[in-house]
C-alpha cells in the first residue's frame, strides 16, 4: 500500500528505513554487493524540511565507476543471454516487490526529496507500471521487420547495446529512475545507475528490491557522487556503449562533450518552459483546475510542469484573478502529512534560486501574487510559497528560464497567431497544453506548437505505450513503447539471397 493514513504513521515508517542509514553511509551497490567507496569518501545528506542531517553517502569516483563498469559487463553476459520470457518473470517480479514496499518507498522519498505523499505514494506505484509495462514487451524486443526484395530476404534483428549508465535527477528520483532502467533491463541490457547527490536513498531500495526478486548480481549497480566525478567517468567510461540522463539542459551537454571520445550514444531527457495556452471557448472551471494542478503539483519540480499559461487577453483578468484564488488555497505542509500538496524544496541552493525569481519578476515589472507559508514549518528547511506573476511578457525572465518550483508566470495573448508565437518562442520544446472547444483550432495548434508532447484539454496523462521526449533544448530521443529499445538496442539487417541475383565478375 502507498498511502497510508496519518502523518503518525507515515513519519514511523520513514523513521524506521532512515535508521539504517545513521550510522553507516549509505554503500554503493556494485555486482550485488554493498560496498563503501574505493576512496573512503562520504558526502552528507541533509533533510529538505529542517536540514538535519540525514546520513552519510559514498562518495563515487573513477575507481568506483570502474569497478561497477566491470560488473555490468559480467552481469550483461548472464543477463543478454537469458530469453526475453525470463526476464519478463524477474521483471514482473520486481513489479510486486516495488508494490509491496510501496509504502516506504514513497515515505523515505519524501523525506529526502520534500515532495509530498499525495504524490509520491502514486509516484512509487508508478515505477510497478514501468517494471510491468516493459516487462511484458522484454520476450518481443528481439523482433525485427522483414523487408523482402525479388532477389532477397532482408529481416532485421535487435540485440541489447550492452552494459549502459543512467544518470536521474532529484526530482522524482525513484518513478525516473525506473523509466530508465525497466527498459534498458527489459531490453537485455546491464546498468550502472548514478542517482542524483541530493536525493540518493531510493536508488538503493531500488537496487535491493531488484536482487531479492532475482535479478543476477552485476546486472544492476548503482554508484553514488557527484555528478563532476562519479557522473562524469561514468559517461567515459569505454565498457559504457549508452547513457540516459534525465536533467538540466547544460548537463546534457556537458554529457555530450564527455561522451565524444568512446562515441557514447545518448538519450537526454532535459529542461522545459512549457506554455499552456487558455483559448476564450475553453472550459474554464477544467482549464483551471488543470493549470494549478500542473504547475503547483509536485512542488513545481517537474519536467512537463506548464510554468507559462498564456490566456486570450479577453478572459485574462478573470482567469488570473481565479487562478490567485485557488493557488491561495493550496496547502503548504509536512510532506508526510497526506493533506499537504506543497512541501519545502529539495535543497538550500535550490530553493535561493527559485525564491530569486520573485525579486527578479518586481525588477521586470511582473506582479508577485504569493500564496500559502505554513506557519509551523520548522526551522532549517527549505519552505516556499508558491507564487503566480502576472503582468509578465514573454521576455521576461520568468517567462523563459526553467524556475522549477511552484511559480506560474501568466501572459497575456490576443490570437491564435499570437499564442502559437508565444509559446515557441523559448529555447525549450518538451510539452504543452492547450484548452478550447474549437476542434480545428485544437488540430491547428498542436501542430504548430513545437515540443514533444502535446495535450489538448488535459493535463499531463500519461499512456506509457506512446513516446515522451522533448525537441529544441529539451532532450535527445524517445522513451516509452518500442522507442525505448530502439535506444536500448542495436538493429542488425540480415540479407539472404535466393541465389537468383548477379553477382558481379571483376577480371578472370
Ligand atoms: P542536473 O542536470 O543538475 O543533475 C542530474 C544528474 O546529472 C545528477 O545525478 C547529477 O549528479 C548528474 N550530473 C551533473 N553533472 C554531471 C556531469 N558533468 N556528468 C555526468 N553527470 C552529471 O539536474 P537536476 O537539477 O538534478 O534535475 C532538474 C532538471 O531535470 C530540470 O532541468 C528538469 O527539467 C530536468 N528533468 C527533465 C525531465 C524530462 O523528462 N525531460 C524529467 C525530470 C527532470
Amino acid at each position: 500500500m502507498a498511502n497510508a493514513t496519518t502523518y503518525e504513521d507515515n513519519l514511523a515508517a520513514a523513521t524506521g528505513y532512515l535508521a539504517r542509514f545513521a550510522n553507516a553511509p549509505l554503500p554503493h551497490l556494485i555486482g550485488g554487493e554493498a560496498m563503501l567507496s574505493v576512496s573512503g569518501e562520504t558526502f552528507a545528506n541533509q533533510s529538505p524540511i529542517d536540514g538535519r542531517h540525514l546520513g552519510d553517502v559514498s562518495s563515487g569516483d573513477a575507481a568506483d565507476i570502474d569497478a561497477a563498469a566491470k560488473a555490468a559487463v559480467r552481469g550483461f553476459g548472464v543477463w543478454s543471454a537469458m530469453s526475453g520470457a525470463e526476464r519478463k518473470v524477474i521483471l514482473h517480479k520486481v513489479a510486486d516487490l516495488i508494490e509491496e514496499k510501496a509504502h516506504q518507498i514513497a515515505v523515505t522519498e519524501c523525506i529526502d526529496t520534500g515532495q509530498t505523499m499525495r504524490f509520491m505514494g502514486h509516484a512509487a506505484l508508478r515505477g510497478a507500471a514501468n517494471f510491468r509495462f516493459f516487462a511484458d514487451q522484454a520476450p518481443a524486443a528481439n523482433d525485427g521487420q522483414s523487408l523482402p526484395t525479388a532477389d532477397h530476404v532482408n529481416y532485421t534483428t535487435r540485440d541489447p547495446i550492452g552494459p549502459v549508465g543512467v544518470i536521474t535527477p532529484w526530482n522524482t528520483p525513484f518513478m525516473l529512475s525506473t523509466w530508465k532502467i525497466a527498459p534498458a533491463l527489459a531490453a537485455g541490457c546491464s546498468v550502472v545507475h548514478k542517482p542524483a547527490e541530493w536525493s540518493p536513498f531510493t536508488a538503493h531500495l531500488l537496487a535491493e528490491i531488484a536482487l531479492e526478486a532475482g535479478l543476477p548480481p552485476g546486472v544492476l549497480n548503482v554508484v553514488h557522487g557527484m555528478g563532476e566525478t562519479a557522473g562524469k567517468s561514468l559517461t567515459e567510461h569505454p565498457d559504457i556503449k549508452a547513457i540516459a540522463f534525465v536533467g538540466e539542459s547544460s548537463t546534457g551537454s556537458m554529457i555530450q562533450a564527455q561522451g565524444a571520445s568512446t562515441l557514447k550514444r545518448v538519450h537526454f531527457e532535459l529542461g522545459g518552459k512549457n506554455p499552456v495556452i487558455v483559448f476564450d471557448d475553453a472550459d474554464i472551471e477544467r482549464a483551471l483546475d488543470a493549470v494549478i494542478f500542473m504547475i503547483y503539483s509536485l512542488n513545481g519540480e517537474r519536467c512537463t510542469s506548464s510554468s507559462r499559461v498564456l490566456i486570450q487577453s479577453s478572459i485574462y483578468d478573470e482567469f488570473t484573478e481565479r487562478l490567485a484564488e485557488k493557488m491561495k488555497g493550496v496547502p503548504v505542509g509536512h510532506p508526510l502529512d497526506p493533506s499537504s500538496v506543497i512541501g519545502p524544496l529539495i535543497h538550500p541552493r535550490h530553493h535561493e534560486k527559485v525564491c530569486s525569481y520573485q525579486d527578479i519578476a518586481k525588477e521586470e515589472g511582473a506582479t508577485v501574487i504569493y500564496g500559502n507559508t505554513w506557519a509551523d514549518a520548522p526551522e532549517g528547511g527549505n519552505w516556499v510559497t508558491p507564487v503566480l506573476y502576472t503582468g509578465a511578457t514573454n521576455e521576461m525572465r520568468i517567462a523563459q528560464e526553467e524556475i522549477f518550483g511552484p511559480a506560474l508566470t501568466a501572459i497575456p495573448f490576443e490570437d491564435e497567431a499570437d499564442a502559437i508565437k508565444i509559446a515557441n518562442d523559448v529555447e525549450y520544446g518538451l510539452a504543452g497544453y492547450l484548452w478550447t472547444r474549437d476542434v480545428g483550432r485544437a488540430h491547428r495548434v498542436a501542430h504548430a506548437l513545437e515540443a514533444g508532447m502535446i495535450w489538448v484539454n488535459s493535463q499531463n496523462v500519461r499512456h506509457l505505450p506512446t513516446p515522451f521526449g522533448g525537441t529544441k533544448s529539451s532532450g535527445i530521443g524517445r522513451d516509452g513503447g518500442d522507442w525505448s529499445f530502439e535506444f536500448y538496442m542495436e538493429t542488425k539487417n540480415i540479407a539472404i539471397a535466393f541465389d537468383t541475383h548477379a553477382v558481379p565478375k571483376l577480371g578472370g
